[in-house]
Order: C-alpha cells, then sequence, then structure tokens
C-alpha cells in the first residue's frame, strides 16, 4: 500500500506554482516538464494534477477520466518534445524498492540518444 500523500512534495509545489518549471505540455488532469536533472538530451517528467504517491494509489483511486487523460498527456508530451520518431523510454519509480525520490507519481520520458539497458 502506498504511503500517505504528503503535500509538501516538490511536485506538489510546482502544481501550485510555488516553484517554476519548465512546462512542455498542460492538461486538466496532467503536467509535462523538463527534468531539472536531465539523465538523457530529452527527459521530461509527467505527473498527474491529483494528489498520489504512485501507480499504486493511482490506479486504485483515479478516475478513468484521470487515468485515460494522464495516458494520453504522456505520449503527447513525447511527440511536443520530438521523441517519438526514433524512440523514447517510458519509466516510473515506485516506492521504496525502487527508490522513488519524489512522492508524488511521475513517469520520465527518456529520449534524444540511444538508451542504455537501465537508466535511473
Ligand atoms: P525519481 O527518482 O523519484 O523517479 O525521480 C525524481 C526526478 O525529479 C529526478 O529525476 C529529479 O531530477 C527530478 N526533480 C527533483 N526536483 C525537481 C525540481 O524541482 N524540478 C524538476 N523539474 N525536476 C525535479
Amino acid at each position: 500500500m502506498a504511503a500517505a500523500y504528503d503535500s509538501n512534495n516538490i511536485f506538489a509545489k510546482i502544481l501550485r506554482g510555488e516553484i517554476p518549471c519548465k512546462k512542455v505540455h498542460e492538461t486538466a488532469h496532467s503536467l509535462a516538464f523538463h527534468d531539472i536533472n536531465p539523465l538523457s538530451p530529452v527527459h521530461v517528467l509527467v505527473i498527474p494534477k491529483g494528489p498520489y504517491v504512485g501507480f499504486d494509489d493511482f490506479s486504485a483511486k483515479a478516475s478513468n477520466d484521470e487515468i485515460a487523460d494522464y495516458v494520453k498527456a504522456i505520449g503527447d508530451a513525447a511527440r511536443k518534445v520530438g521523441v517519438d520518431a526514433d524512440g523514447y523510454r517510458l519509466l516510473s519509480n515506485c516506492g521504496a524498492n525502487a527508490n522513488q525520490e519524489v512522492p508524488h507519481l511521475h513517469v520520465h520520458i527518456f529520449g534524444g540518444r540511444v538508451l542504455g539497458r537501465m537508466l535511473k
């Protein structure tokens, strides 16, 4: 079971406009922005706007509208930053064993170069 949501996490602050981000794409339920410490030429994070720690509580509690919006936002963000032609990697660290640093669900989009077998 996912931990309780901490509304002081850094992505919650980005959503509230308390700290800036380099926005890529925004929808009713999702936001995509560039990672502050990119690990590949293109490194974008896509987050739901709702208070979800990781995939576990998102998949259990989010509405179908939020889930559909989020999945579409990931694909749309990838196209916006131009990684769709050559390919890209999606990754989401969820929970302690995955070393999730920010406790708000996020999917990483890595692209812009040939990627090794593992990233992050
Ligand atoms: P995780 O390890 O939780 O999967 O990844 C968290 C990601 O959030 C890291 O890649 C890290 O660089 C990124 N990150 C942490 N703080 C900020 C921030 O303030 N702004 C942005 N844009 N990215 C951040």
